[in-house]
């Protein structure tokens, strides 16, 4: 594959394209806390390894897959294990996929993992409550496939070796988004991550109707990835590869997919725009990148009205997402009777996250946590899996993922002790409202 033009898919402007050597555009300061390397134990060194269907070596430390096996069942937790679950969780930190000082770096899931142990929201203090995945797939070439063209994924996994040459390459000028020699086989376990998490929590679901909820602690994120090519820090369209998945997979023909993530998942819209049984649901920031999920991107042919795009004013916050969830959120989901629903759960709408600017909270994270976690328990027999998408300061990420992970368990919020009223400013009550009813009126809710 030509390491230059792409054509992008027709809901997006301009072309992907697989940039070498382009400049890094400057980045808003980023805002990230300590950077403690000490995160990096032998953990993530070994993390994914296990049978001798894969061919293992060591780059940067990181396990590298020689191919992806055809997907077994093994890792899937017993069912007693599940019975006494209320969440589970995969990590797959990408160790190798990283750019310094690029805000979206393999500090991001160490963080997280090292504040859900500091806070003791790991099994080795929860005991069976919480499932920790471990020996999970990569995702095959196949079920991306499902989603992303056929020469791009080729495309990404030949340029591997020009990535090894050089150490970087930049492979979308927006972002701009980078792989490294790794790059390719991380991002498959990322979307591995995720399968895997579909395939557990569809085993619960069939003895419990309140089975465990998902969680991918994954990278690369993935929902700007569009189906032609990698796209703003993303490379596989995890929670797309999810859904088709669990379609194919598990026969769970509707599918809801939330996206609380700051900017519009892009990717996912794109891929299931003409799809009625993928509802595509986004809240992001009005006016952030990449610009696009406007109030009138309501999906098209059969999928018209199954895409919802909702931008917020800026400094929207936790009243207005309250609000968006019981007016919005509630009512699209329950109209759609889904048979599952996937959740881009980007942290970047944090008001202290460097990218961007609305004004969540910590609380605000719980609450949707708990919330969707509700709706899938009333909707579809609890069926349920979180991916990680944004969070750029690192504090802010892993206290509202831990925060997220107290809702799924069903502790109160200890938000109060991470989050500062004194820094938020008031909300744009009336441009939330004048958006809240435009998007009614779009979608007759
Ligand atoms: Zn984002």
């Amino acid at each position: 594959m030509q390491l230059h033009t792409v054509p992008r898919s027709p809901c997006s402007s301009g072309s992907v394209f697989f940039l070498v050597g382009h400049q890094l555009s400057k980045w808003k300061t980023y805002n990230g806390c300590n950077l403690d390397t000490g995160f990096f134990g032998s953990r993530f060194l070994h993390t994914n390894q296990k049978d001798n269907k894969r061919c293992i070596s060591k780059f940067f430390g990181v396990p590298m897959f020689c191919s992806a096996s055809i997907r077994s069942d093994s890792f899937i937790p017993s069912k007693e294990q599940l019975s006494n679950a209320r969440l589970i969780y995969s990590v797959a930190p990408a160790m190798g996929h990283n750019q310094e000082s690029h805000p979206e770096s393999h500090f991001r899931v160490p963080a997280i993992v090292n504040a859900l142990e500091e806070m003791k929201l790991t099994s080795k203090f929860r005991g069976p409550e919480i499932i920790e995945l471990q020996n999970f797939e990569p995702a095959s070439v196949d079920d991306v496939a499902r989603v992303h063209a056929r020469a791009y994924v080729s495309g990404l996994e030949m340029a591997m070796d020009q990535a090894s040459e050089k150490g970087l390459i930049f492979i979308d000028g927006s972002g701009p988004t980078y792989a490294t020699a790794t790059t390719f086989q991380e991002s498959l376990v990322a979307a591995g991550a995720g399968l895997a998490l579909v395939d557990s929590v569809v085993a619960a679901s069939k003895d419990s109707q309140d089975p465990p909820t998902g969680f991918a602690l994954i990278r690369p994120p993935g929902h700007h990835a569009v189906p032609q090519g990698p796209m703003g820090f993303c490379v596989f369209g995890n929670v797309a590869i999810a859904a088709r998945y669990a379609q194919r997979v598990h026969g769970l023909k509707r599918v809801f997919i939330i996206d609380f993530d700051v900017h519009h998942g892009n990717g996912t819209n794109d891929a299931f725009y003409d799809d009625p049984d993928i509802f595509f649901l986004s809240t992001h920031q009005d006016g952030s990148y990449p610009g696009t999920g406007k109030f009138d991107e309501v999906g098209a042919g059969d999928g018209e009205g199954t895409t919802l795009n909702l931008p917020l004013p800026g400094g929207s916050g936790d009243i207005s997402m309250r609000t968006v969830f019981d007016e919005i959120i509630v009512p699209s989901a329950q109209r759609f009777k889904p048979d599952i629903i996937l959740v881009s759960a980007g942290y970047d709408a944090h008001v202290l996250d460097p990218l961007a600017n609305l004004q969540y909270t910590t609380g605000t994270y719980y609450m949707l946590a708990s919330n969707i976690k509700q709706l899938a328990k009333q909707l579809c027999g609890g069926r349920c899996v979180f991916f990680l998408e944004g969070g750029y300061n690192l504090k802010s990420l892993s206290y509202s993922v831990a925060d997220s992970f107290r809702a799924l368990l069903g502790d109160r919020s200890l938000a109060s002790e991470f989050d500062d009223p004194n820094i938020l400013y008031e909300e744009p009550s009336k441009r939330v409202k004048q958006a809240i009813d435009r998007i009614k009126a779009t979608h007759s809710l």
